[in-house]
């Protein structure tokens, strides 16, 4: 499986980070040893001391599909997620400013932990979903996927005629505003529509 991250989907996010916002899709990969699962703990690791959480929505692919049809492509998805997309910001800085790919920041080991999916029937409309980032009991991100600037299906569409897509890949879908640095002893809840699905420890 892999994971397709994309960047800059929230407005109010590409503008704290001062980025423009983008007329296509970006996006970018992290593998399968970016997953962090069953609410372990994540290391923060010695290479960076800059880490920030990034609190996204997660689509799981449960069909292989290339060159999806924007209109076909809610079929390709039945389940979701909300995760964090660990973003090593003192890399990625340099990166950026050297116009290298990303990488180094975004797809080192556990920068990907992820939530248990719930059925998207539980839910009315995927492009009108609540969700949350609290640290240390404190709400930190709160978002709406109304707020997307890419909906899920244009994504699906877009990405697929790059990138076959394929039964267990992960879509991280963006963050809202609020993104910031994690320290050691942080506790991090994740939740959608006020459910908590995600709840770990940095350490
Ligand atoms: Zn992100």
């Amino acid at each position: 499986m892999k994971i397709i991250a994309i960047g800059r989907n929230y407005v109010n996010h590409a503008k704290e980070l001062n980025n423009e916002v983008p007329q296509k899709p970006v996006f970018f990969m992290k593998p399968e040893t970016a997953l962090l699962q069953k609410n372990n703990p994540f290391y923060y690791p010695e290479f960076s001391k800059n880490i920030h959480y990034e609190a996204e929505i997660v689509i799981k692919i449960n069909k292989i599909g290339k060159y999806i049809d924007e209109q076909f492509a809610h079929r390709y998805y039945s389940e979701i997620g909300i995760g964090i997309d660990f973003t090593a910001r003192d890399l990625q800085q340099e990166q950026k400013e050297k116009g290298l790919p990303w990488e180094i920041a975004k797809a080192f080991d556990h920068s990907a932990p992820i939530s248990t999916f719930v059925n998207l029937s539980d839910y009315q409309d995927i492009q009108k979903i609540n969700f949350s980032l609290d640290i240390n009991g404190k709400r930190v991100q709160t978002g709406n996927t109304q707020d997307m600037l890419f909906s899920v299906d244009k994504i699906i569409a877009y990405v697929s005629q790059f990138v076959s897509l394929k039964i267990g890949d992960l879509i991280f879908t963006g963050t809202p505003s609020g993104v910031g640095k994690i320290k050691i002893g942080d506790k991090l809840e994740a939740a959608i529509e006020g459910q908590t699905l995600l709840n770990f420890e940095i350490k």
